[in-house]
């Protein structure tokens, strides 16, 4: 199953993707539980036809409590920032408040000299998750995977003893354009970042040094994880900075393109 989230006039919805033809298309709404903004009427959700993909204006498709990432998780990304490989996750919070729909621009705030792209597998959970206990299987506890940009103020993160601020401004967070459940992380997704066409990272989920599993567990006996919470998975090597007019794609396979333009504030 893929999915959207579809903007209306007083309130979203989301819809099936499927294909039809042979183009994506958004079709039935669908009820989700993990919806926590205002929902479209039923009456405007009846009237919606069918249509592409690829031209309509979606929101970003999770609504999280909390947006949980990972930091260091591929080696090679470890190494270039001058780190050592963590010895067990290394774990921090983006506020929802950073969230920013597929197609809408990431804004680089004045106080930043280096804002840097950082392409992800995003995990959206699908149901109240604590305590998972060691053999209990996590899958059931996910709704779907999708791309994510973990959009990071490079020079604050250096110089702030913590990371809320450098990672943590408006529209940092691009997710999107869709959720499926259909990639299989533990088989390998491969995942690519391109900057003006010109691919700068290029991964795969194999490479992880912490598994998805091991990454809900881990979570999972800190924090209550709510239906609709989004964990980004960490970032592949190759991370660099972004310039106003720059067009940054984090493609992930078997999910798409999720594009964003950056300007300046
Ligand atoms: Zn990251």
């Amino acid at each position: 199953m893929k999915y959207c989230r579809y903007n209306l006039e007083n309130g979203s919805c989301y819809r099936l993707v499927e294909v039809l033809g042979e183009q994506e298309m958004i079709t039935r709404p669908l009820e989700l539980p993990v919806e926590r903004r205002r929902r479209a009427s039923q009456q405007d959700i009846k009237n919606l036809a069918p249509e592409a993909l690829g031209a309509a204006r979606l929101l970003a498709p999770v609504t999280p409590s909390k947006i949980v990432c990972i930091g260091r998780n591929y080696r090679e990304h470890a190494k270039e920032l001058g780190n050592e490989a963590p010895s067990e996750p290394l774990i921090f919070l983006k506020p929802p408040s950073s969230l920013n729909s597929p197609g809408a621009p990431i804004r680089r705030p004045k106080i930043s000299k280096r804002v840097d792209f950082e392409g992800e597998l995003g995990v959206v959970i699908a149901k109240t998750c604590s305590y998972v206990h060691h053999d209990e299987p996590v899958r059931p506890y996910i709704l779907g995977y999708t791309c994510v940009n973990d959009v990071t103020a490079r020079d604050l993160q250096q110089t702030d003893s913590q990371w809320t601020r450098a990672k943590g401004f408006d529209t940092f967070c691009p997710v999107g354009p869709v959720v499926s459940n259909e990639p299989d992380p533990w088989a390998g997704i491969e995942l690519t970042t391109r900057v003006n066409g010109e691919v700068r990272q290029h991964g795969n989920t194999r490479d992880f040094i912490f598994p998805i599993d091991v990454l809900i567990r881990y979570i999972s006996r800190i924090m209550t994880l709510n239906p609709g919470d989004l964990i980004a998975t960490g970032t592949p090597a190759g991370v660099g900075p972004l310039n106003a007019g720059d067009l940054v794609e984090v493609t992930v396979e078997g999910i798409g393109t999720l594009a964003n333009v950056v300007v300046d504030e």
